[in-house]
């Protein structure tokens, strides 16, 4: 006769969780923290009174909270820390990427046919649609040779039997998977530039800003070459403009590299913020020309702590594709959604990922380092723990950005009038959040322009994470659920307008 299978401490839990009287409030919670993996739980409490009479007129305290917390979203960028909130961000990018390809797309938009207006008011007209525009991928140059895989072709091959003066095989006859952890290792790891390597990580930054100035400098002639006559800097200024938005992502061999969108507006003389169209000379080839210029040219020195002279420049692999609209590559919600994917997704991750590596990186537990990303990517961080001790570079916080290998730049920039910015997406959606409550007919005390509101609080941190054993994954199983609903109701929509589609035409 068999024992009755008794629950597990999780089962049980579960049960607790699901049963419990507090269950839709506590669900409530998780989808307010967006079913976050890794929340912040908050104990305390907040008061919202009306400044003239000191009225109390709205009050959260977390005693009556199930578990006495609030659980606030963690808002890690990276999908191998928390996949909610890195979704959630990833959503934000697609927008920001997007309205500066097609104009503000939302929701919350309001405004004229011509002009959409965010609910914090930037701008970004329709008709940047028609400016000329480019998809660009910068790499960094090599740094000593590494294994590849060569879409199945042998990895390095070589006639001749030579060895590098450590007597390594300059060669490798071997055929590697794309995902085979050798990919993006030194053939020889004395033989490899780490210093270089990591020089070039922490100036990339730099390097982008001096290539950014360079492709407005190589406007001018290219512009000149175009009218048949001389056009000054200076001229150039007076009508057109770049801008862009970036998003850097780390190579298997460690190094940074860049996809950026590069776009070309006009100048609006009376108001140099507004986003107008470019004049008709100026186009996508006039400016492919600038930019392939501008990075053949630019370089940045690099600090010399080991006596060799190292220039940081872009490498020879690099792509610079006409994006525009009606060119050859015309999809822009794919190109928005590949930026935004590469957002999320950097080989970083695996050196930064949690806070007990974080610290062990502080600590340089070597072997432990070796065993968590390998030995190459391990001598990365080593070289800029070792690097970092030495006054002459102390600008540069190598230590401080051992985990991101030197690079301490962010993994996605844009220029000031590119699009909207990650701010107003998040005041949108936080109006939007607010405008649903109101629609509901509960007033919003908490938003600052609900008017002659002082908002009290007292906040402690009360821990990471979710309190029950099991709620991490009941989140995890909500989010599926929310998910799921979020597309169909997508593809309903997608029907609906054509089910009217055919009406029209009927
Ligand atoms: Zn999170
Ligand atoms: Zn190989
Ligand atoms: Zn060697």
């Amino acid at each position: 006769m068999r024992a009755e299978a008794r629950p597990s401490p999780v089962e049980r839990a579960l049960v607790d969780r699901l049963t419990g009287e507090d269950y839709p409030v506590w669900r409530q919670q998780a989808e307010r923290a967006r079913f976050c993996s890794n929340p912040v739980r908050l104990a305390g409490g907040a008061v919202a009174a009306d400044s003239a009479t000191g009225e109390v007129r709205a009050e959260v305290d977390t005693a009556s909270h199930p578990d006495g917390v609030l659980l606030v979203a963690c808002g890690d960028r990276r999908a191998s820390v928390c996949g909610s909130c890195a979704e959630v961000y990833r959503r934000d990018m697609w927008h920001l990427v997007a309205s500066g390809i097609g104009g503000r797309m939302s929701a919350t938009s309001s405004g004229g046919a011509g002009a959409r207006q965010d609910t914090v008011g930037s701008v970004v007209p329709d008709t940047v649609q028609g400016h000329p525009r480019l998809f660009v991928t910068l790499t960094a140059p090599s740094f000593g040779p590494v294994h590849s895989a060569r879409g199945g072709g042998v990895c390095r091959p070589r006639r001749d039997a030579r060895v590098c003066v450590h007597g390594r095989a300059l060669g490798c006859g071997l055929v590697h998977d794309a995902d085979h952890p050798v990919v993006g290792t030194p053939i020889c790891a004395e033989c490899y530039d780490y210093a270089g390597a990591v020089l070039w990580n922490a100036h990339v930054g730099e390097l982008w800003r001096r290539t950014r100035i360079a492709v407005d400098r190589a406007l001018a002639p290219a512009a000149g070459a175009v009218l048949g006559r001389r056009v000054t800097a200076t001229e150039i200024r007076t009508q057109v403009r770049t801008s862009y938005v970036k998003v850097s992502e780390f190579q298997r061999r460690g190094l940074v590299h860049l996809h950026a969108v590069i776009r070309l507006d006009g100048i609006d003389p009376d108001d140099r913020g507004r986003i107008v169209e470019p004049p008709v000379w100026a186009s996508a080839g006039l400016l492919a020309s600038a930019v392939a210029r501008a990075v053949d040219q630019v370089a940045v020195p690099l600090p010399s702590p080991d006596g060799r002279l190292r220039v940081g420049s872009w490498g020879s692999q690099r792509d610079i594709t006409d994006v525009s609209e009606g060119g050859p590559v015309g999809n822009t919600r794919r190109l928005a959604a590949y930026l935004a994917k590469y957002a999320t997704k950097t080989a970083s991750d695996a050196v930064s990922a949690s806070s007990a590596l974080a610290r062990r990186i502080r600590s340089l537990h070597r072997t432990w380092l070796r065993r968590a990303v390998g030995a190459h990517l391990a001598r990365m961080v080593e070289t800029c723990w070792e690097l970092g001790a030495r006054r002459d570079l102390e600008h540069l916080n190598l230590r401080k950005w051992a985990h991101a290998l030197g690079f301490r730049g962010h993994f996605a920039t844009k220029s000031r009038v590119y699009s909207v910015t990650l701010g107003a997406l998040r005041a949108a959606r936080r109006a939007w959040r607010a405008g649903q409550r109101e629609a509901s007919g509960e007033r919003d005390v908490w938003s600052l322009d609900a008017g002659h509101s002082v908002i009290f609080s007292r906040w402690a941190y009360a821990g990471r994470g979710w309190v029950k054993a099991g709620d991490a994954m009941l989140a995890e199983q909500m989010a599926r659920e929310y998910e799921e609903a979020r597309r169909e109701y997508r593809e309903l929509l997608r029907r609906e307008k054509e089910t009217e589609a055919a009406d029209m035409a009927a």
